[in-house]
């Protein structure tokens, strides 16, 4: 069975689909590292965080994405010029997608803009349970107890094999975020202002100092 879980935007402009949304065809994982958390504040869009700092995302091969509406709202932000593209909308700055390059087999979603009532089915039941809590040394709070301090192994051999798989098979095609045939990226790449970078991680800090004081 292959589930198509519809994405949206907070304001509904930007939609599109997460195809073969399944724990075989995926990894739902946490990421809490610094620029995980200084992009969701650098949008405004914190709410996306959980209780300790992290970012639910489910990572698949960039063909099992579609945007259906709305590609002219999408911007792309860098949080170094070398960091990884993350995509996110203009509209109403929702974050959709973060993305290597052109012609890598990686594409990751926060599961909070995924619809699984569309589906009629749980997001546990669609994706399955968040495998990997990762780089939890940035994380605040009362952590889970299977949360990795960095990036498990596991999961950056899984990651590598997708990519390696991935050039053979092309599953980064159709991509909905670059030009197939340029590899340029849909929207002009626009690398974070470094004094607003540092303000975040800053104030980040001090929301992880609070946490750290209170125990
Ligand atoms: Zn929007
Ligand atoms: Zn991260």
């Amino acid at each position: 069975m292959t589930t198509k879980v519809p994405f949206k935007c907070q304001c509904g402009k930007v939609t599109g689909t997460v195809k073969n949304a399944s724990p075989s065809k995926g990894n739902h994982v946490v990421c809490m590292c610094i620029d995980c958390q200084t992009y969701a504040h650098y949008l405004s869009s914190e709410a996306i965080l959980d209780k300790n700092g992290g970012t639910e995302l489910f990572q698949s091969t960039p063909n099992n994405f579609e945007i259906i509406d709305g590609t002219e709202f999408i911007k792309l932000l860098k949080l170094s010029p070398k960091g990884a593209d993350r995509f996110y909308t203009g509209c109403c700055h929702t974050p959709i997608a973060n993305n290597i390059s052109a012609k890598m087999a990686f594409s990751s979603t926060p599961t909070a803009i995924m619809d699984f009532d569309a589906v009629q089915s749980s997001k546990a039941q669609t994706i399955g349970e968040v495998s990997h809590y990762c780089m939890a040394k940035y994380g605040y709070g009362d952590l889970p107890k299977n949360a990795h301090s960095k990036f498990p192994l596991l999961l950056t051999i899984k990651i590598f094999v997708t990519l390696l798989l991935g050039k053979l098979t092309k599953s980064y095609r159709p991509h909905p975020f670059y030009n197939d045939k340029t590899g340029e990226p849909i929207a002009p790449s626009q690398v974070i202002d470094k004094e607003r970078k540092h303000e975040i991680i800053e104030k980040l800090y001090k929301i992880k100092q609070t946490y750290s004081s209170d125990s």
